[in-house]
């Protein structure tokens, strides 16, 4: 071996993970990452759930997994099957590669307002995508009902309904959930994300708070236009959705079946403005190094914001890195989309530098 390759005595392998099975068996044990500068700088101690580590690039392969694998065991699915849903996000993007590596057909639909790159990407990952007509959840040709009637009619095909189904939750409470208390050895004080589906909130809220007796504090995350925040400290008032956010993928205009599995018994809710989200998010790059989508910044914003209310003597709070800024960057780092957005003035000049389109 060349003398300069050797590994020093003492000095361990850069990874401890096992040899796994494909790309279902290579999702989760991601790890969670102590954020030091921002810890350093707030006084706080903040660590956030590596997700964007997982094989499809997001916390929501647990998800695609866990609904499809609840399919099987259930018996709804057989081999050579047809999985269906309405996204248009990191849910197709999972559900492709789960179906790729299991052997389904996966047929997507959604809203024709979606870019041209996220059609692209998951007919590349071997999708049947099928944009339709952006309409309102109320009018039946929204893509999500499209979706279910296109299920119920054809043989050996399942709609994964990770809005309702809490099989997304079930994937958080058996993978996500225990990892951050082994990994956190039980020494934690919060736990806070923003949420689209719930399923993750839900699940490892619920883990935390049994394996803790009570004692983790859970709490919701929102951007603004969401109305999640309100209905929870409204103590469960409905409002009308209004508002808009440059995040994707959270924010919610209903409890749905996975969040209302929570939903009452979290500590509290507070919104995020996308002003603080995005110079975290530039933050997180020139600090810890970290190329990170919106939902994760404003997580890790809420995070610190979470310790601040906590108080002393409860400092240590877990939130989820959801997925890399890869996909977004054409927005998230141009100089004339954060001047569309009203957002130039959030950047302290130091990270100005970084909008480079
Ligand atoms: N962040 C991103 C980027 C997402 O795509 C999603 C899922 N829509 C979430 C956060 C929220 O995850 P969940 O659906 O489990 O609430």
């Amino acid at each position: 071996m060349i003398a300069a390759l050797r590994r020093p005595q003492g000095m361990k392998s850069f990874s401890s993970h096992s040899l796994v099975q494909g790309f279902s068996g290579a999702i989760g044990n991601t790890p969670l990452i102590y954020l030091k500068t921002i810890s350093e700088k707030t006084g706080f101690k903040i660590f956030g759930k590596a997700e964007f580590q997982n094989p499809g690039g997001s916390v929501k392969d647990r998800a695609a997994l866990g609904l499809v694998r609840d399919a099987e065991e259930r018996g709804l699915i057989r081999p050579g099957g047809t999985v269906v849903e309405g996204t248009a996000g990191n849910t197709g993007i999972g559900l492709a590669h789960v179906c790729r590596a299991r052997g389904y057909k996966c047929v997507i639909y959604m809203p024709d307002t979606q870019s041209q790159e996220k059609i692209d990407l998951l007919r590349m990952l071997g999708a049947d995508v099928r944009p339709v007509p952006a309409v309102p959840f109320e009018n039946p040709r929204n893509y999500n009902h499209q979706a279910r009637e296109f299920a119920e009619s054809i043989n050996n095909a399942i709609w994964t309904n990770q809005f309702d189904n809490i099989a997304n939750a079930k994937a958080h409470y058996l993978s996500t959930g225990p990892e951050i208390w082994e990994q956190s050895q039980g020494q934690m004080d919060g736990f806070i994300c923003s949420t689209g589906t719930g399923g993750t909130l839900a699940g490892v809220g619920r883990y935390l708070q049994e394996k803790s007796g009570g004692k983790v504090q859970v709490w919701l995350a929102d951007p603004p236009g969401s109305v999640l925040t309100s209905y929870i400290t409204s103590g469960g008032t409905l409002v009308e959705r209004t508002g808009s956010s440059i995040t994707e993928g959270i924010g919610q205009g209903r409890v749905t079946d996975n969040l209302a599995s929570i939903v009452n018994d979290l500590s509290g809710a507070f919104t995020v403005p996308d002003s603080k989200s995005i110079a975290m998010l530039y933050e997180l790059l020139d600090t810890e190094g970290l190329y990170l989508g919106a939902s994760s910044a404003l997580n890790v914003v809420a995070a610190v914001e979470l310790a601040r209310r906590m108080g002393p003597g409860r400092s240590k709070v877990v939130t989820i890195l959801c997925d890399g800024a890869y996909r977004y960057q054409s927005r998230l780092f141009s100089k004339k989309w954060l001047a569309s957005k009203g957002l130039s003035q959030s950047l302290p000049d130091h990270l100005r530098k970084y909008a480079v389109l």
